[in-house]
């Protein structure tokens, strides 16, 4: 049996400039496609209404390009599975949310308003919530409630999520031991980073998924979301993380290290991508 063809993406978040590790693990994303014979999807991730802003959109298909980065379907360019901005595929994760909620696999929260929040960014390292005591796991929606509650999905205590990642081998994440009950709507009616990235992978047909190492416990989860969701899951590639000269992961707030401070020093992209260690 032939199998599906090789389908990766790149889904920077247009909240902040991308520095030498989105562009590390981007290339690692664009090579592996290249090496398959594969397709190359761009997403642009702005859910994020307070963060996201149309410049840093601008900015990294321009920084993306200056890498030699090239992509057949994305926000600038259309495609099959269009749109490709997440906020303009509110409904699909509406749906996904009706789908999960008929099959009891969330409850609606009415905990910390802050760590709900949160949920809508992808955790990178240190920002990973902690586990959700269960509070309200036995809520249940009062009349009137409708759209003013999140959502949380109920992970199985105890169960064992596994998956052979394509860079770092066999995982084993255990549910309410390494993560907790995960927040999938935020009660501002947005979905969280969870919920829309898996829709949205399994949407554009994305048959690996490369990524950060710091989202390791996010595959755990996702999987758990596939699953409920009767989904397919891609195979997933996690790629080392950078850290700059301290030792400290790299973040946003690292401008220096961002490709555009590189670029207007006059590195050439492959020594933007060297420039940290
Ligand atoms: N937009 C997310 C981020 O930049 C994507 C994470 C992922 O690859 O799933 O963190």
């Amino acid at each position: 049996m032939a199998s599906a063809p090789y389908r990766g993406r790149l889904a920077p978040s247009p909240t902040g400039l991308l520095h030498v590790g989105h562009a590390r693990t981007f290339c690692i994303a664009a090579e592996r496609a290249r090496a398959a014979g594969g397709t190359l999807i761009c997403r642009n991730d702005d859910l994020d209404r307070d963060r996201a802003k149309p410049e840093f959109v601008r900015a990294f298909l321009e920084d993306l390009t200056w890498l030699g980065l090239k992509w057949s379907e994305g926000p600038d360019v259309g495609g099959p599975f269009a749109p490709y901005s997440q906020s303009e595929r509110l409904p699909q994760y509406r749906a996904a949310l009706d789908r999960l909620q008929a099959t009891g696999w969330v409850y609606p929260c009415r905990c910390s308003r802050r760590d709900i929040l949160a949920a809508i960014a992808a955790p990178h390292a240190g920002d990973d919530e902690p586990i959700y005591p269960g509070t309200c796991r036995s809520a249940r929606l009062a009349p009137g409630e409708v759209g003013r509650v999140a959502w949380r999905f109920r992970v199985p205590a105890g169960e064992a999520v596994r998956f052979v990642d394509g860079h770092f081998g066999p995982q084993c994440l255990v549910g309410g031991r390494d993560f907790g009950d995960f927040v999938v709507w935020r009660q501002d009616e947005l979905p969280a980073y969870h919920l829309a990235c898996v829709v949205d992978d399994a949407a554009m047909h994305i048959s690996e998924v490369v990524r950060g190492a710091d989202l390791l416990a996010s595959t755990a989860r996702q999987l758990l979301l596939y699953r409920a969701l009767e989904l397919v899951p891609p195979a997933f590639h996690h790629a080392p993380l950078v850290a700059d000269a301290n030792g400290q992961r790299l973040a946003k707030r690292h401008d220096a290290l961002s490709l555009r401070a590189l670029r207007a020093r006059g590195l050439t992209p492959t020594e933007a991508l060297a420039a940290a260690p």
